[in-house]
């Protein structure tokens, strides 16, 4: 079997830079959502992608884990730096193996790998987020979800702790399959129902991508939107009777074949305690931790700029702070009210309100003229 690929990424209709990262070679395919402030977030997906980009050859899916958390060390390892404080990627990624015909998928964070066959869109990958813990937990819908105001958190991410656990995936796949990888600003302003019907009626791949991506701008482009679509082939066959035959659904007499259940990777010892000794503090109650600590929004010194931080002073539990905003109020420039006023480093519920606190800040200058 053989495999082509296509990618698209578009910054949105909001968001002022694209901290999403594709990548789509011979047997891989991958996409990283990065977060943590303006440079961070592109660090990070882009770290993230370099790490698969730079593997040859088929891997397998112990392969294919081991290089995710390899880039998930060197994240977290960049992440020392002040100025990269907390920067961390989802990363979804799959990987051909043409002699088997397996896809192994993997992923951190909730970037997604979906699996179109016969017609059917099926999300392969679980998120690893607040939403869906809430979905889990029965409190809200998975309709709720694509609208809640906390969907954006994410309970796993690279670059946020030494090891990361990966979820594996290994798919059997059928001459006519389609995957989609995706980021959530794909998963948030587009249906499932629409994105299965674009990736049924654009069969060539390409225009599937810009198709996809135009559906989240106009679905309201609020986050930065990344897709790569996958077609598998029979060697003898050619791709475009392929994707036909799968568009209009003569496969029908072919049996899905049933999807493994994720194969969790074994933590080291050490991280195993590690691991438990967290879960212990937070017991049930982990879902509003997170919230807790990446729900506030906080001004501080970073270099010696005012920055807006996301999260609580001084981090809580593993989850540091993230650079939000950086500006170019200089803090020794500020007069003695207003340093005053930044050492308390109230924290605001939102992003706006930490922006007016900033604002509000006076200079020497203002005060002398
Ligand atoms: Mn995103």
């Amino acid at each position: 079997m053989r495999i082509s690929g296509a990618s698209a990424s578009h910054v949105g209709q909001v968001r002022s830079n694209n901290q999403d990262r594709a990548l789509y070679s011979s047997s891989l395919g991958a996409v990283a959502d990065g977060m943590g402030g303006h440079v961070g977030g592109e660090k990070a997906a882009a770290m993230a992608i370099a790490e698969l980009s730079g593997v040859r050859g088929v891997l397998s899916s112990d392969r294919l884990i081991e290089v995710v958390q390899a880039a998930n060390r060197r994240i977290f390892e960049a992440g020392m730096q002040p100025s990269l404080r907390g920067m961390g990627t989802t990363i979804v990624a799959a990987s051909f193996d043409p002699v088997a015909g397996v896809m192994t998928l993997v992923n951190v964070g909730d970037s997604r790998g979906y699996l179109l066959r016969d017609g059917d869109l099926q999300q392969v990958t679980i998120d690893h987020s607040l939403v869906e813990d809430l979905i889990r937990e029965g409190q809200i819908t998975q309709d709720e979800a694509r609208v809640h105001p906390q969907r954006n958190i994410v309970t796993r991410a690279l670059g946020i702790t030494p090891d990361v656990e990966v979820d594996a995936f290994a798919l059997n796949m059928k001459s006519g399959d389609r995957l989609l990888l995706a980021s959530d600003g794909l998963s948030n302003e587009v249906e499932p129902e629409a994105i299965a019907a674009i990736l049924l009626r654009e069969t060539d791949r390409f225009a599937a991508c810009n198709r996809l991506v135009e559906a989240s701008l106009e679905g309201g482009g609020r986050d930065n939107v990344t897709v790569v679509v996958i077609d598998v082939y029979d060697d003898q066959e050619t791709e475009e009777a392929e994707v036909e035959l799968a568009a209009t659904g003569e496969h029908a007499d072919s049996v899905l074949a049933d999807i493994p259940r994720p194969r969790k990777r074994r933590f080291p010892l050490r991280a195993t305690l590690l691991l438990v000794s967290v879960l212990v503090v937070l017991g049930g109650a982990s879902a509003a931790t997170v919230w807790y600590a990446r729900g506030g929004y906080y001004a501080d010194d970073s270099n010696g700029s005012v920055a807006i931080f996301r999260g609580r002073p001084g981090g809580v539990l593993w989850m540091k702070p993230s650079t939000e905003e950086l500006t170019d109020v200089r803090v020794e420039e500020l007069d003695g009210a207003s340093q005053a006023r930044l050492e308390q480093r109230p924290v605001w519920s939102n992003l706006e309100d930490a922006r007016d606190f900033v604002r509000n800040f006076e200079t020497i200058a203002d005060t002398e003229s």
